[in-house]
């Protein structure tokens, strides 16, 4: 007998999580990804794409393919999948875990200004034109046009498109992880004096905060929304370990 588990995804750990789980021969995964990126990375496990119309549809989910555990694995900024996640799982009674990765802390040197919110965010760029890199999620760069001033380095993964109604943006298409001698190379060949970017933790996009912190660059960091309360692991390791003690509630450790 499998135990079946759906991993909602879009994110490298929950890819990671899936090929460790599958590496289990008792495992049967399936990995959700939105399926908003018109390229992703290849996963290696099973994948199904879209949503699945909100809380009550991914409960439906759960109950009809017979599901024993949901893994939250999402972005910590996809705020709407994690809540539908957990009102998912209460409605079903299937176990929910989610893999919560921690986020960055300012350190000395950091020139960090928090916003709560993108459009907060915008606000703290000020009246003064500035040279912007904005390195966030395609959805979430539209609103910059209220702020028309600035000139804005705009990275992606997909093509900005269409682009910004603001006189002066470039658009870079690129795909993490990103280090930090690379970032100070593009920041400083392309004057950016502040730079926009969400708590994302890991490492894998870290190299921007700490090239700006080594230029003495501003950082106007937007706050990760609140998640609902589930029991969570902040490492893929500890999250494997935790899914198989929901199987297994003696074993010690392994997966
Ligand atoms: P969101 O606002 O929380 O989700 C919006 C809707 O998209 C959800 O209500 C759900 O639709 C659908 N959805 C989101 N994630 C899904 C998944 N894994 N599988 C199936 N449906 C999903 O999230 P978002 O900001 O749109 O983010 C979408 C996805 O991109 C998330 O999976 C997130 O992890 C990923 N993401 C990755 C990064 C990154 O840097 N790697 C950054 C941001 C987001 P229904 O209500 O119809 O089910």
């Amino acid at each position: 007998m499998t135990h079946r588990i759906l991993i909602l995804g879009g994110t490298t750990e929950a890819r990671q999580l899936a090929g460790k789980l599958a590496a289990r021969a008792d495992f049967t995964i399936m990995l959700s990804l939105a399926g908003r990126t018109g390229s992703p990375v290849a996963q290696g496990v099973p994948i199904r794409s879209g949503g699945f119309g909100g809380a009550d549809g991914l409960a439906g989910y759960l109950k009809e393919t017979g599901t024993d555990v949901l893994i939250d694995a999402t972005h910590p900024y996809a705020a709407r999948i994690s809540a539908n996640a957990a009102a998912a799982a209460r409605m079903s009674g299937v176990p929910i875990l989610a893999l919560r990765r921690p986020g960055w802390e300012p350190v000395d040197g950091d020139r960090w200004l928090e916003a709560d919110s993108v459009p907060e965010a915008i606000q703290a760029l000020g009246d003064v034109p500035r040279r912007v890199f904005l390195a966030l999620g395609r959805q979430e760069v539209a609103a910059f046009e209220a702020a028309p001033q600035h000139h804005y380095l705009i990275r992606s993964v997909d093509p900005v498109e269409p682009g910004l109604a603001v006189p002066d943006a470039e658009y870079l298409l690129a795909r993490g992880p990103f280090r930090e001698p690379d970032e100070r190379a593009l920041l400083q060949e392309h004057r950016i004096d502040l730079v926009v970017s969400k708590n994302s933790g890991g490492d894998a996009t870290y190299g921007k905060i700490a090239a700006a912190r080594a230029l003495g660059i501003e950082v106007v960091m937007v706050r990760r929304p609140d998640l609902p309360e589930v029991p969570s692991a902040e490492t893929v390791d500890a999250l494997a370990a935790m899914v198989v003690h929901v199987f297994e509630p003696d074993a010690e450790r392994g997966v």
